[in-house]
């Protein structure tokens, strides 16, 4: 079975594009390396043993799109391919929006000429805003993100219902990720942010390989246990693998919208975080505790049962594990995969 993975070369995609080799798959990939570099696919070649196809473009150029789905034989998509950064959304909406949008609605019409009615989409936690209730399921009330990536999200699994209403072959498998870290266990595909990481781990991981000098944690007054906000970490080799049971079930059953969220149903504060990391590579991370980030909710984390019985998925991986894998790829690539 061919899969066509948007977004490959980054840090989730890449990830996935392990599993679904060693899993068998044919693998296309396609991605603008905008947020990546090929350095990551050559390395995914390497682990796996195998090969696969890489086609360098935009999901905005259509020609490119239409043409590659006209040469391929394409079974399924799973599309990652997007602009992530929450703050700098609110800078440059209209290249999220464009981005996000444009280039997921020049896919699906590619995806509707061709005849494959098939995708995995990457949504997040965000659609969930401040939630109504913890743990999380799919049945938490919806609310309007608080800001343009978020809402890209929240319009994307719009967009994606109503062209399943519009025609029901379409089967489409709405991921709701939670708070993705790690890193392949081997220490060669991590995560590789640009410039000063937004995210937690990279913050981690840049200060204990000596890029950054200390960690700055977004509020202690918070009305959880230690003062610190509490998020659901997932293994991102864990997620890889909720796709490949997502496909599993797509391909197996009949055509619906069905949404899932991806998390470990464990939360974690920011100082649990620190904690578990210090244990788990024996080493002390400089913190200081700052203002509150504005956006940020205190408390978010999943109720992951949904996808145990519809897709017989489960997290296994624990927090340390997390925590060792993200230190093994940032200490021995400690540029990430270097220049771009
Ligand atoms: P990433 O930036 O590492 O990967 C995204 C990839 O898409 C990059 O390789 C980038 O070059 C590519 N890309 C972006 N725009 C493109 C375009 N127009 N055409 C072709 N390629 C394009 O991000 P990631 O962390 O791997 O996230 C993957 C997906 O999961 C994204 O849609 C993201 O919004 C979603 N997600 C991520 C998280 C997280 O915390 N990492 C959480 C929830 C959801
Ligand atoms: N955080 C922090 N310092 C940082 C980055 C993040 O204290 O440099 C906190 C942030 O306030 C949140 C948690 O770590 O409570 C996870 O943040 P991240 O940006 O990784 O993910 P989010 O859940 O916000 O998408």
């Amino acid at each position: 079975m061919s899969i066509l993975v948007t977004g490959g070369a980054g840090y989730i995609g890449s990830h996935t594009c392990v599993q679904l080799l060693n899993a068998g798959y044919d693998v296309i990939v396609v991605d603008n390396l905008i947020n990546s570099c090929e350095e990551s696919l050559t390395r995914v070649k390497e682990l796996t043993g195998k090969d696969l196809k890489f086609y360098m473009t935009s999901l905005l150029d259509s020609r490119n799109i239409e043409a590659i789905f006209a040469n391929e034989s394409i079974d399924a998509v799973i599309h990652f391919a997007g602009l992530k950064a929450v703050g700098e959304s609110v800078y440059q909406p209209l290249e999220y929006y464009h981005n996000n949008i444009t280039g997921t609605l020049v896919l699906l019409d590619a995806m509707r000429k061709s005849s494959c009615r098939n995708i995995v989409f990457s949504s997040s936690a965000t659609v969930y805003g401040e939630p109504e209730f913890v743990p999380i399921t799919e049945k938490c009330p919806l609310k309007p993100p608080t800001n343009p990536y978020g809402r890209t999200k929240a319009m994307l699994e719009q967009i994606l219902t109503d062209l399943h209403t519009s025609d029901p072959a379409w089967n489409i498998m709405l991921l709701r990720y939670f708070n993705p870290i790690g890193a392949h266990e081997s220490g060669r595909i991590g995560e590789d942010p640009r410039g000063i990481p937004n995210n937690l781990l990279p913050y981690i991981t840049q200060v204990a390989v000596g890029r950054l000098i200390s960690l700055g944690v977004f509020g202690n007054d918070y009305d959880t246990p230690d003062g610190t906000c509490i998020r659901d970490y997932i293994h991102v080799v864990d997620l890889a693998n909720g796709h490949l049971k997502a496909l599993d079930r797509m391909m197996t059953d009949s055509p619906a919208v069905r949404v899932y969220n991806l998390g470990t149903g464990t939360g974690y504060s920011v100082l649990d975080v620190i904690s578990a990391f210090e244990k788990a590579n024996g080493l002390k991370i400089n913190y200081v505790i700052k203002d509150r980030r504005p956006g940020d909710i205190p408390v978010c984390y999943a109720d992951p049962s949904k996808a145990r019985d519809e897709l017989g998925w489960t997290a296994e991986r624990n927090i340390e594990d997390m925590c060792r894998d993200a230190w093994n790829w940032q200490k021995n690539n400690p540029e990430g995969y270097g220049d771009r």
